[in-house]
């Protein structure tokens, strides 16, 4: 092996880092909403708060994290909560009540490390999906490397969420989605990040059961244990891109992180082409939040291109 992505996982890659963003997109207008009936699904790009194909939090955080780590490799922690926290400061309209805790902190000076573990302490119980939603990019650089791959999943964690389970959702899903882009089917590749994964026992169960579950059962909030669930059965439970991204987005409550997590997955396992191109059309988003840069589907592939190969040059 040279170490070169083929096409076949560039596909898939690019697939990953649109879906992720999607998924985000078609969550958008959905989010804090009761589940659509099953006769009413949404599968159109909508408007919310903000325009119709518009990313979110979710994805722009991937996107200060993808930058850190083309920046810095291995992950510098210092660099990224300064990212986080630069992007906080520009007032996005979407942000996590924890994440803003930890990066107001940071902005004031307070090391990462210690803005965290103070939120975390006064919200013991405190477990969002806040770094579950913007993990994927480590995957896409350490797709290859496993230990490396879990190292920064974990850490790129802890500089806002450092409870154990939402780093534990972070290293299963990257798990998934590394293998994934090397050709592993979904129940497979599902089947293997449980057997590689610490997890909570309680967690663990949440987790094994999910493919089972029917979407009534789904909550889909913003617990993490949620919405790693909710990814899991739109992933598991039906057969394209399409179908599974619409199924978690229509879920409600937090529905643009599930179904951005779901997008991640199912743009991993099914690849670029199998995204609708009418939702391709219509994503947008400025990056850096509050510049004239609009980014699009085309920016979200040179992305994936970047960093599939960041670790073959580099060695
Ligand atoms: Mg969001």
């Amino acid at each position: 092996m040279n170490g070169l992505p083929d096409a076949a996982l560039l596909d898939r890659a690019r697939g990953c880092a649109v879906g992720a963003a999607v998924g985000d997109a078609l969550g958008m207008p959905l989010e804090f909403k009761p589940p659509r009936p099953l006769h009413d699904l949404v599968r159109e790009m909508l408007p919310g708060r903000i325009p119709a194909g518009s990313f979110t939090d979710d994805t722009e955080m991937a996107l200060a994290l993808a930058e850190s780590l083309i920046a810095h490799r291995p992950l510098d922690p210092d660099d990224l909560a300064r990212r986080f926290a630069a992007w906080a400061e520009t007032n996005p309209p979407d942000i996590g009540v924890h994440t803003r805790r930890v990066l107001s902190r940071v902005a004031r000076g307070v090391p990462w490390r210690a803005a965290a573990s103070a939120v975390q302490a006064a919200h013991p119980n405190s477990a969002g999906n806040g770094s579950l939603m913007r993990c994927w990019p480590v995957a896409l650089v350490y797709w290859r490397q496993p230990e490396a791959l879990r190292a920064a999943s974990s850490l790129q964690s802890d500089v806002t969420h450092p409870h154990p389970d939402c780093a534990a959702a972070c290293v299963f899903v990257n798990t998934m989605i590394a293998d994934l882009l090397c050709g592993a089917a979904p129940r497979v590749a599902f089947e293997r990040a449980l057997a590689s994964t610490g997890l909570a026992d309680d967690f663990r169960a949440v987790i094994e059961a999910a493919p089972e579950r029917t979407r009534n059962d789904l909550a889909n909030s913003g617990w993490v244990r949620h919405t790693l669930e909710s990814a899991i059965w739109g992933l598991l439970t039906t057969a394209s891109f399409e179908e599974a991204v619409v199924q978690v987005a229509n879920l409600g409550d937090d529905a643009d992180t599930a179904a951005s997590v779901t997008g991640a997955l199912a743009g991993a396992a099914y690849g670029l082409d199998a995204i609708p191109a009418r939702w391709r059309d219509a994503l947008h988003g400025a990056w850096p939040v509050g510049s004239d840069t609009i980014w699009s589907a085309a920016d979200f592939v040179r992305l994936a291109d970047r960093l599939v190969t960041l670790e073959s040059a580099a060695t």
